[in-house]
Parts: structure tokens; sequence; C-alpha cells
């Protein structure tokens, strides 16, 4: 009878997908009611927000959690493949074929059945067709690109202490991150904790690392208020980070980035962070309506105009009430529309009506490295609140831990945040391999 069974298609176990995947699981098919299947491009989850640390090599291996294991313990199935097209009349999602490294198919084109499709994939880097972006740039987008960036560094920065030692080469490593929202920001104060343990640690041939981070717009954070970017500002000035804001990045070279106004800076690791899309795949999905950077268009149900295909995350644009423009894409808003959609499917089967989306911003937090973390906290009681420091950097880790929480349950958080306290006293805080 298991045919009979509604069949729920989640596409992409990210901060929205994976937390919806387990408790649909947990509501609908631990008793059989419904069978959930999600389907990731990859086998393993890392939290998003982590990947800068990932990137710096400065991350616990114990944050990584695999799709099967988790499915098994949650009752939903896992599917790896990479979907790439949609047919609405056969309701059925399309996965692209599977090949090894060679190029060889080890697995055809696949077609998986739905009855309510929820799109999860997340977004990756805008590069607004920059010349030299996609051949000379890094991106930090997903854990692959990530773990990339790691190994590049390592062997960049055993290049130039090597190239130090023996005097083939006086000037300093030079990392030019371009964009200061979130991620180029926290990457900037990473890469520097990163330089200082190297130091600390005793890397051979002392490295001078040049970090400078380019900007269209002329304030750092601009999701923060203009006090708090100040207070950034000053924070990775303090760290040595070089700003250059009101910059426009026109080209990237595979040793410099040029701006609109003539000037080139010296970059042997180049990281683009400037602003996102859906992917472009998206644009075209048999008909559904997408906005100019390819978001799926959701109404307040977060159901695009095909009530069983549902989007949430950073791929759906959804207006946000009494607001200019659309929920931002960050994690607490994939966290609550994880949440919201899981309600108006357990309806759905119920026979009632879908939940209404309402995003509560609970403010921005920016980390920059250990215990240094800014950002404005809101609340209908408390109104806006700027934090630093301490507190700031509890409440950080903390949206992490919601994240766990939804994932793994109270019990199971604990243990993990244990035994990574643990971990930490007898491990390097920083990877080199
Ligand atoms: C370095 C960095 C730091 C950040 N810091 C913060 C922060 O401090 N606070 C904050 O609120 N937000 C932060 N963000 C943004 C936040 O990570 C995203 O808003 C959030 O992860 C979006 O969740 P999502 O589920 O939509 O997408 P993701 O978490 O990106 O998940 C998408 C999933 O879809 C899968 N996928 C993609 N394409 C396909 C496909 N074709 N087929 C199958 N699977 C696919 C991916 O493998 C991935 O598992 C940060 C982002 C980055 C990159």
């Amino acid at each position: 009878m298991a045919d009979e069974l509604h069949k729920i298609l989640i596409v992409g176990g990210g901060a929205a997908g994976l937390e919806l995947a387990t408790e649909l699981g947990k509501k609908l098919g631990k008793s059989g009611r419904a069978e959930i299947t999600l389907l990731d491009a990859a086998s393993t989850h890392i939290w998003k927000p982590l990947l800068h640390e990932v990137a710096s090599g400065t991350l616990a291996e114990a944050e990584e959690i695999e799709y099967m294991a988790q499915a098994h313990r949650n009752h939903f199935r896992f599917l790896f493949g990479r979907m790439e097209g949609l047919d609405r009349a056969a309701k059925e999602i399309i996965v692209a074929p599977i090949n090894n490294k060679q190029g060889a198919e080890l697995i055809p084109a696949r077609r998986f059945k739905y009855d309510s499709l929820v799109m999860a994939v997340g977004s990756v880097s805008n590069t607004f067709g920059i010349k030299g972006v996609d051949q000379h740039c890094m991106f930090i987008d997903t854990t692959t690109q990530a773990y990339r960036f790691q190994r590049q560094l390592v062997e960049t920065y055993y290049i130039q202490s090597y190239a130090n030692q023996s005097r083939q080469r006086d000037k300093p490593l030079s990392i030019v991150i371009v964009g200061a929202g979130a991620t180029g920001v926290e990457l900037s104060a990473e890469l520097h904790e990163v330089t200082k343990l190297l130091a600390t640690y005793g890397l051979e041939g002392s490295i001078e690392v040049n970090i400078t981070i380019i900007e269209a717009a002329t304030q750092l954070l601009p999701a923060l208020p203009p006090r708090l970017s100040q207070a950034t500002q000053d924070q990775l000035l303090k760290l040595g980070i070089q700003l250059k804001l009101g910059r426009k990045v026109t080209e990237v070279t595979e040793t410099e980035v040029h701006t609109y106004d003539g000037e080139v800076f010296d970059a042997d690791l180049k990281v683009w962070a400037a602003g996102i899309k859906a992917p472009d795949w998206m644009k075209s999905l048999d008909g559904l309506e997408t906005n100019h950077i390819n978001q799926l268009v959701v109404d307040q149900t977060l159901q695009t105009s095909d009530p069983d295909v549902f989007a949430i995350g950073d791929c759906a644009a959804c207006a946000w009430a009494d607001h200019a423009g659309n929920v931002p894409p960050r994690a607490q808003a994939a966290h609550q529309m994880a949440s919201a959609v899981a309600k108006t499917i357990v309806n759905r089967l119920n026979g009632k009506a879908p939940v209404k989306f309402v995003y509560h911003d609970y403010g921005s937090l920016v980390s920059l490295g250990k215990f240094s973390t800014v950002g404005s906290l809101m609340g209908s009681l408390m109104g806006t609140v700027s934090v630093g420091g301490f507190i700031a950097y509890v409440v950080y880790l903390s949206l992490y831990k919601m994240h766990q929480v939804a994932i793994h349950g109270y019990f199971r958080t604990a243990m993990l945040t244990l035994s990574n306290l643990f971990r930490r006293s007898t491990h390097a805080k920083i990877k080199m391999h």
C-alpha cells in the first residue's frame, strides 16, 4: 500500500530543507502517514553560515552531518543527486546523471514523483557577468568549494613561507575579498585569526598577509544599522584589514583585481562574496514565475503559482509583510520558513488550510573571530538593540544551536557541544591538511 502514501519530496538539505525533512520525518514518516524524501547534490551537510570557518580551516570536523544517517534516524529517505528540471504535468522532478571523475556515466538521469514538492536549493554567488570572476575567483557557496579554498589557502601559506625563507619573494601574501556583506566580513576576520595562529604555531619563515575587502557600496554590512556598520569597520581596521569601499570591480585576472576608477589590487588569492542569486537552472522551471535573481516567487503560504510546489530559504522570493522588498536570504528566514511549511504540509494531510508565513526579524549578528561579534537584536518588546562583545557572540552561537536542536534534538545537541569542547582542548585550532 506504500504507493498510496502522500509523497513529499524536498530538494536541498540545507538550513531549511534538512530541518523540514527531519520535522516531517518525525511527524509523518514515523507513523507511516506520508513518504518523505530528501534529495541533495551532496552526501553531507554543514550549516552554511559555518562555511567561512571551513574555508579558513578553523571548524571542528564534528559539525558535518551524513544525510543517510540523519534520514535513517528520523524516518525519511535520502537520495543523492542533482535536480536539473521539473515536469509538473507528470508531477516529477528530473535528476541529472551521476558521472565519475573521468566523465563516465555511473547512474543515468532519473525521475522522482511527488504529491508535494518543496524547493530548498539555496543560492549561489552572483558574479554579475564580470570579466574573469568565474575563472579566477574562489567561492564559498558549498562545502566542496569551502574545502577547496582551504586546501589552496594552506598550499599558498606553505609556498609563501618557503619563498620567504629562501628569499625568493619579498612581497606580502595578498588576499582580496570582493563583497563586504556578512560572508566577506566574517571570512576576513577568520583569515586574520588563521594568520595569527600560524605564527603562534611557528610556521617557518614569518608570513606577512595583506587582507583587503573591496565593496561597491559606501558602507559595509548594509543589513546592519550604520552605527554597527561603523563599529565593524573600526574593528576590522584594528585587525589590519584594508577596506576599499565605494569601488566597483570591473575585472579579475590571475593576479589582480581591477576597479571602475582604474585602481589595481595585487591578489594571490581572490574570493568572490558579492551578492547572491538562486541557481541559473531555476530560471525556467516548467513555467513557474521567478524574479531577476532566479528565485521562485511564492505567496504568503510559501506556495508558487502551482499549489503543489513550495519554495523555502534563499531560493524563495517571498514578500516581507509591512516592509519594502522580500524576506532576506538568511539562516533565520530559512529556519522559520521550514517550520511554516512543515505545519502547512501536516494541515494538507488533515484537509486543513495552509499556514500564513510571517517573517520575524530577530536582528543580524556578524562574527569577527574569537569573542568578537557585533550586531543588532530585535524584539517586539525591546525594539532594536545594538549588541557587541561576548553577549553578541553567545547570541550568534545560539542561532547555530537552534539549527542543531532542529536536526538532533536537545540531548544530542548538548552531547555534541560537550564533545566539541573536549576535542578543542586537544586538537589544533586550525586544519593544515
Ligand atoms: C559564509 C556564509 C556565512 C553566512 N552567515 C550567515 C549568518 O551569520 N547569518 C545568517 O542568517 N545567514 C548567513 N548566511 C546565509 C545562510 O547561510 C543562508 O541564508 C541559508 O543557508 C539558506 O538556507 P537554504 O536552506 O535556503 O540553503 P542552503 O543552506 O544553502 O542549502 C541548500 C542545499 O541545497 C542543495 N542543492 C543545491 N542545488 C541542488 C540541486 N540542484 N539538487 C539537489 N540539491 C541541491 C545544496 O547541496 C544544499 O545542501 C551565510 C552564508 C554564507 C555562504
